[in-house]
């Protein structure tokens, strides 16, 4: 790129150098950054996006492997979405919760036509955590009981209670005000703590385990079981067939209140709609976020089911967010939906996934040592990397880094691709638009980054 060509925006590249050496300085004086050691930090300034791709401080241009927070489903800027955006901002920018709008009604009802009959009412919020946080709310108003069971590796967002429902590592220093909830395994057949060795003794262990945790904490207690329908962040683990309907099943025989958080596995990210779809089990309540709009305005939100919504008919529901349904957030949500619907995006997902992404990641397995496993579904995919195939020693330890990740890290990026990654984990998790041609783009430069990865072996 010459300092004159211009970026996908209209800046042209000299400007954009510019403005961007001036953002590093005033983002390293001012701004302080999420779950980071603020003076070990050095962060990457994206000046420009569009589709697959973003635009970094000196004008390289990545392909987007991480759709940011795994939330860019519709791809970056896209036209009807930034355009319904800016219609609403004329029309009207903000109204309270407590009026009817039409932005917030329409977005009600699209997200609802894409769930199960009975689930026809959406409490919209600013974000995921918020929505876990509500909906754990909801069910414990619902039943009566203040316990709620989530799994170990899990991730529910920031805030108090999503925190301290997490099963990951970021909940250790945030665990002082455990509210209530307790954690058990499940199913995760390459790191079985259960000594499975099929899918099928895995699924059959992890409900024994689950019905077993449930006994010993007092079923008359638990208000709710809260399960990502897909884990996301803590490794990509599609459960096993007939472990959602086992869960459904432990619910129903308790009272318990059953939440499918599908913050990071919803809206196409899996190849439908929603993850739990590719079980044969339908949850009570459904908390959403990112896909919902493609995180162009924050927004968040709750499905709720009938008998749960009915809780409230005459009794006051006892919370509420000043930015529940805000206009530009729930304008972006109607416009994505209808452009993924319009361009077939959810399926589109599945077919790339099972045709390109899947296939092109188990023939990288085949020729680097440090993969010891390849999972996901449409455009949600992880690699598991180990130190050793036969041990499984993960390339980094649990809750932590490694100079060999780091490596293959910074190696994926000077190759021009900007990757999803967790401990030993590389995610592969562009937008659900993502071309046959960028994957095959992605999958050569991880390729050559993966080599890093198995020279430390
Ligand atoms: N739930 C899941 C499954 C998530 O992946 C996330 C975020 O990554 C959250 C909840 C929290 O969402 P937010 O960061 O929008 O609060």
């Amino acid at each position: 790129m010459n300092a004159t060509d211009l970026l996908p925006n209209g800046l042209r590249l000299d400007e954009a150098r510019a403005e961007a050496r001036r953002t590093y300085e005033l983002d390293r004086a001012h701004v302080f950054h999420s779950w980071s050691a603020q003076a070990e930090i050095s962060p990457m300034t994206i000046t420009a996006s569009a589709g697959s791709y973003v635009w970094d401080g000196d004008g390289n241009r990545l392909l987007d492997f991480s759709s940011q927070l795994v939330n860019t489903n519709i791809g970056h800027q896209h036209p009807k979405v930034v355009a319904a955006i800016a219609a609403q901002a004329a029309k009207l920018c903000t109204i309270a919760p407590q009026h009817a709008n039409d932005a917030r009604s329409e977005a009600a009802r699209l997200i609802t036509s894409h769930t199960p009959d009975g689930l026809d009412k959406v409490f919209f919020t600013n974000a995921g955590a918020d929505a876990n946080e509500h909906a754990v709310r909801m069910a414990r108003l619902h039943t009566g009981r203040y316990k709620v069971l989530t799994r170990y590796r899990s991730y529910h967002g920031g805030t108090d209670t999503a925190i301290n429902m997490t099963g990951d590592p970021r909940r250790w220093p945030n665990d002082h005000a455990n509210s209530g909830v307790v954690h058990f395994f499940g199913p995760f057949l390459y790191r079985s703590r259960f000594h499975a060795e099929t899918e099928q003794q895995e699924c059959e262990r992890a409900l024994a385990h689950l019905d077993e945790v449930v006994r010993m904490e007092g079923p008359s207690t638990i208000a709710a079981i809260v399960l990502e329908s897909v884990p996301g962040t803590a490794g990509i683990m599609v459960p096993p067939p007939g472990y959602l309907a086992g869960v459904r099943e432990i619910c129903d025989r308790h009272g318990i209140v059953f939440i499918a958080d599908e913050v990071m596995a919803g809206f196409g990210r899996t190849g439908r709609w929603f993850a739990f779809e590719h079980g044969d089990a339908v949850p009570d309540l459904i908390t959403f976020a990112k896909g919902v709009n493609s995180g162009y305005v924050p927004l968040g939100g709750v499905v709720i089911d009938a008998e749960i919504a009915a809780t409230f008919d005459h009794r006051p529901y006892p919370g509420g967010l000043t930015y529940s349904g805000h206009p530009l957030a729930t304008a972006a949500a109607v416009a994505t939906i209808r452009a993924m619907e319009d361009e077939h995006v959810v399926e589109h997902a599945a077919t790339i996934g099972a045709e390109v992404i899947g296939p092109g990641l188990h023939d990288l397995a085949q020729r680097h040592r440090c993969i010891g496993e390849i999972r996901g579904a449409g455009v949600f995919w992880a690699l598991e990397l180990v130190a050793d195939r036969d041990s499984r020693e993960p390339l980094a330890p649990y809750g932590s880094s490694s100079p060999a990740m780091n490596e293959t890290i910074a190696a994926c990026k000077a190759g021009g691709l900007l990757p999803f990654a967790n401990f030993n984990r590389i995610h592969v998790v562009p937008p659900c638009t993502v071309t046959a041609d960028e994957v095959r783009e992605g999958l050569a430069i991880l390729d050559r980054a993966l080599d890093v990865a198995d020279g430390h072996l």
